[in-house]
């Protein structure tokens, strides 16, 4: 189905409620939907050894948060990367100037200071509009085209990084997946990930169609470390805590769309056509 109207778009839920499964499926039916993983950005710049994967490695692998600053810096380079933020009218120009960091013992040096890594980033990106050297924010526009489409994954987790993200990418939907706390408690027991691609299963109601096998590579399944009751309800808390005023934040700003079910089936049909109705799919709404 095509999409006739930018579509900017987060998925906000406590873990095991079904992001990924909403995500997969609203990728599948709109092509032109593009997925950015903030956490896939940091890991990709990790293993290609960049001055932000060198800084933020242990970060990443101690669970704690990347600074606010460079997952903005990060995101926003991303839109620039793929056309979707113009600067002064025209798309940013990129330079390769950073591929020589981003390997070796210029990387490494470059990691040592924050000035360094704000170096790497903005050798790629448009001026930030809270830099004080770059033109206003009004300067900085959003591609309005369906082609710049997104669901954001992953970012932001935090009202501040929400207020940060409202000044270059206005977001025109925010979806608040809703199951009871003790549904996902009793469904977390048969999840099943495929961890090189991050597909999840479950024995009851998306099972693999192999048991213990990923449906596309046909390699094995494994148990999350984090699946067991206590650290689930340790992480639902957390989640509940951080993400209260994320969605108050988008509340306020009137994108905010809630949406109910005992199960990811059940909360699809609901998802989709509000989807639609919201970016126009379909010859037969012209007129939105
Ligand atoms: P994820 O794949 O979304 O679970 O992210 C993996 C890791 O990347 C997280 O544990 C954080 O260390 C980091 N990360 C991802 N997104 C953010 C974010 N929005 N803010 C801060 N850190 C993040």
């Amino acid at each position: 189905m095509r999409i006739r109207k930018a579509a900017r778009v987060i998925l906000i839920g406590a873990p095991g409620v079904g992001k990924g499964t909403q995500s997969e499926r609203l990728l599948g039916r709109f092509p032109q939907l593009a997925h950015l993983s903030s956490g896939d950005l940091l890991r990709h710049n990790v293993k290609t050894r960049t001055p932000l994967g060198i800084k933020v490695e242990s970060t990443i692998k101690n669970g704690g948060l990347v600074p606010d600053d460079l997952i903005l810096r990060l995101i926003r380079n991303e839109l620039s990367t793929r056309g979707w933020l113009t600067h002064n009218g025209r798309p940013p120009i990129m330079t390769l100037a950073s591929a020589g960091l981003s390997s070796g013992a210029d990387a490494e040096s470059a990691a040592d200071s924050d000035a360094g890594v704000a170096a790497f980033l903005s050798q790629q990106s448009t001026p930030s509009p809270t830099d004080s050297t770059s033109a206003s924010s009004s300067a900085t526009g959003l591609s309005s085209d369906p082609s710049a489409s997104f669901l954001l994954d992953g970012f932001p987790r935090t009202a501040g990084q929400a207020a940060q993200l409202d000044a270059i990418v206005p977001i025109n939907l925010v979806v608040s997946l809703k199951t009871p706390f003790s549904v996902i408690l009793a469904r977390i027991g048969g999840r099943w990930v495929h961890e090189p691609s991050g597909r999840v299963y479950n024995e009851t109601f998306n099972a693999p169609k192999v048991p213990g096998r990923d449906d596309v590579t046909g390699e094995p399944l494994v148990r999350r470390a984090d699946d067991s009751e206590a650290v689930y309800r340790a992480r639902f808390e957390k989640f509940e805590e951080t993400s209260a005023p994320l969605l108050d934040h988008y509340a306020r700003q009137g994108v905010l769309w809630e949406v109910e079910g005992m199960s990811s089936d059940e909360i699809t049909p609901k998802l989709m056509a509000e989807f639609e109705r919201r970016f126009c799919t379909g010859a037969e709404k012209e007129d939105c």
